[in-house]
């Protein structure tokens, strides 16, 4: 936006200073012309897609001073760095990353306040496993290839980039929805997409393929999930591969 101020004001000053109903024209298309590179050079810079995201793109692309209000520790830095680069409109929520002992591999929520909040104050909290039952163990983030990482921190990142469009009430909702195991499918299924359509879909594409092969399954439908059961929640392989090429 800073770039559209500056343009403005120097179009006001050279318009002051020359015009006449005969540059009139001439203003007219230098004044389209003005606001179409402004518009060009304000966009948030672009990262395209990565079959495998390396560290070194990361920290090519990445730039401390464009994203804030993130607290994590020093573990998986640099895979959410990575995920940040995806999400430019998250650049400056308030999200904590913590580790903990806890079954789920990894979870993102609101904190509870958010329900009275407006987006830009809400905070939200993703939790980090590092400890979970034997059959899960190899799920855990720290047992993951680093594209598989990046993938699913960007599915975590997509609820949120979801949860900042809606109202504090829809965290009520979603509560209550969690008994609904054809919502939850849709929920989740969405929740991919949105990461695929953020420029993740090869990282997502990874953990897919990873959680699949570790643990023998042809649908992962969450720890809770019954494995028996073979409708889609998360996005399978071949499902995500359709999305991507879109
Ligand atoms: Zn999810």
């Amino acid at each position: 936006m800073a770039g559209l101020s500056v343009s403005v004001i120097l179009f006001l000053a050279i318009f002051d200073e020359f015009y006449t109903p005969f540059n009139m024209k001439i203003f007219v298309v230098y004044a389209i012309l003005v606001v179409f590179i402004s518009i060009t050079a304000s966009a948030q810079p672009l990262v395209s897609p990565q079959k495998e995201i390396t560290l070194d793109y990361i920290q090519q692309h990445y730039s401390d001073t464009s994203y804030t209000n993130k607290t994590m520790d020093s573990t998986f830095l640099w895979q959410i760095r990575g995920v940040m680069l995806y999400y430019p409109k998250l650049a400056h929520t308030h999200i904590k990353f913590r580790l903990k002992d806890t079954p789920i591999p990894l979870t993102a929520r609101p904190r509870v306040w958010a329900i009275f909040q407006r987006p830009k104050h809400r905070q939200y909290l993703i939790t980090i496993s590092t400890k979970t039952s034997p059959r899960f163990e190899p799920l855990l983030l720290k047992n993951l290839s680093f594209n598989a990482q990046v993938g699913v921190i960007g599915h975590e990142m997509s609820h949120i980039a979801d949860f900042q469009q809606r109202r504090g009430l829809y965290f009520i909702k979603l509560a209550f929805m969690h008994i609904s195991k054809k919502y939850m499918d849709n929920f989740e299924n969405k929740t991919d997409r949105r990461c695929i359509q953020h420029g993740l879909g090869y990282q997502l594409l990874s953990w897919s393929k990873e959680v699949r092969e570790k643990l023998k399954i042809a649908q992962w439908r969450g720890i809770k999930g019954d494995e028996k059961d073979t409708r889609e929640r998360y996005m399978s392989p071949e499902s995500i591969m359709k999305w991507i090429n879109y």
